[in-house]
């Protein structure tokens, strides 16, 4: 059995049954993350800034004009269907556009719009008619990098002559090849050999580098050294840019070692609550048992749809196909798919073509469909001592204060683990309803 390693939302999950190996389901949940976010993330939280130099005057922005950013990527940003920076964008953007450059780390959720703001400093940094590695990106896996540059492209689409190049494994360049392209954008250890072994890119001609993700890359075996070592070959002029999604101390101690005299930008994550939510527990003796009362309450209520949360994936399957077979149209979200499968079907759940999304925990993680009225736990959530998993239940079932609509969660219990809800409604101080199944009437 893995460690137990936080999620990218600094979650954990415990009873999973992972084959996984956990830097890697990181680097999956982040690519998730970005196959399926639509839209920016909001906070109502205040961005929290730490200057390098106090003294100096702070500067925000509330519109792209005032940035003074060459035409073309002006143009760019406007054709993304952007009108104004993010919340995090505002803060940011004078810094990494600052004369003489400065550098950044900057934390703050998924979705929120880091990557579209280092875009936007490697493109306006870049110089078109200078054919040479200008801007370096370290991003934890292919598929990450990728994302990336497809952000490159499109924000880039009028800056013409700017390329981007992909130092991924795989891509195979010639030793003594001339690299014309301006951006490059790839994993550290092809990055490193790029650099060092091959000499296809010059680091002290690097004017921009990025390190994103870093929570997922210090995860990820040797990739903190390898990155450490391309920043130590950079000119002392270059600016550096760190971003990263969490901020435990490990990825700060990272951040530190690697970003000389930075200015730190933080959006601290929207919180969970359970106050919008009204919860209710049936009492079951059975496996069977739960999935009668899950019927119930089905046919009783008027749902829109529905998220029903499985502890294991077998358990997952079971009740999949049980409600395949009453004709229930469902879909089953589970680890075993692949990134790209789980992306479809959280499109399919959202453009409403199922009404019923069953999973286990590992991969609902921070994915929020606004338009659930319903959260079903089928098994309670409880960590590999068989206590009371709290993180896990606030995340599947609570919503965000301001953002989140009002919602309906039910319990399936078997008369065993009634101390654990028990445990559980003491912990959020809050009150779940014994519900009788045969009798929806009691639904408020
Ligand atoms: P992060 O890197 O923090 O995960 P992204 O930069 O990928 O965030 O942005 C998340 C989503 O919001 C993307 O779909 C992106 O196109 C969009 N986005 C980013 N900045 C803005 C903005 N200023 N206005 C509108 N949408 C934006």
């Amino acid at each position: 059995k893995s460690p137990t390693v936080p999620n990218v939302d600094g979650s954990v999950n415990n009873t999973e049954e992972d084959d996984e190996e956990d830097g890697v389901e990181l680097a999956a949940n982040s690519l998730l993350n970005k196959l399926i976010r639509q839209s920016l993330v909001e906070s109502s939280h205040r961005v929290e800034v730490l200057q390098k130099d106090p003294s100096s005057p702070l500067y925000s922005v509330k519109t792209f004009e005032e940035l003074r950013l060459k035409e073309e990527l002006l143009k760019g940003i406007y054709a993304m269907g952007f009108n104004r920076p993010s919340k995090i964008q505002e803060m940011a953007l004078p810094m990494m556009l600052a004369h003489p450059p400065q550098n950044l780390i900057a934390q703050s959720q998924s979705g929120t719009g880091k990557t579209a703001a280092f875009v936007l400093a490697m493109l306006s940094r870049v110089n078109a008619l200078e054919l040479f590695p200008q801007c370096l990106c370290l991003a934890p896996t292919y598929e990450l990098a990728l994302q990336t540059g497809r952000v490159v492209e499109r924000m880039g689409k009028f800056c013409v002559d700017v390329q981007v190049m992909y130092a991924v494994r795989g891509n195979r360049i010639a030793r003594g090849t001339d690299v014309t392209k301006q951006i490059i954008i790839g994993t550290p250890g092809t990055v490193l050999d790029w650099c060092f072994k091959q000499k296809l890119i010059d680091l002290t001609k690097i004017r921009v580098f990025v390190l994103d993700e870093a929570d997922v890359m210090i995860d990820t075996q040797g990739f903190s050294d390898q990155s450490i070592r391309i920043q130590r070959a950079l000119p002392s002029k270059c600016q550096m840019l760190l971003f990263s999604a969490t901020f435990e101390d490990s990825v700060w101690q990272f951040a530190e070692r690697i970003i000389p005299d930075p200015n730190v930008i933080k959006l601290r994550k929207e919180e969970l609550t359970l106050n919008n939510i009204r919860q209710y527990y049936v009492l079951c003796r059975s496996r069977k048992d739960k999935y009668q009362a899950l019927c119930n309450i089905y046919g009783g209520i008027t749902v829109g749809q529905a998220i029903i949360f499985c502890q294991t994936r077998q358990n997952a399957r079971w009740l999949t196909v049980e409600m395949m077979q009453d004709g229930h149209q469902v879909s089953l979200l589970s680890g075993e798919l692949t990134v790209d499968q789980r992306a479809s079907v959280i499109q399919r759940f959202r453009d409403g073509k199922e009404k019923v999304l069953i999973t286990t925990n590992v991969c609902a993680r921070g994915i929020d469909v606004k338009q659930v009225t319903i959260v079903v736990n089928f098994d309670l959530p409880v960590n590999q001592a068989e206590e009371p998993d709290y993180e896990t239940y606030l995340h599947r079932i609570g919503r965000t204060g301001r953002f989140g609509k009002k919602g309906l969660a039910f319990n399936m219990v078997e008369v065993d683990k009634l101390p654990l809800l028990m445990r559980i409604q003491d912990h959020f101080n809050s009150n779940i309803k014994q519900l009788d199944p045969e009798d929806m009437d009691e639904i408020e």
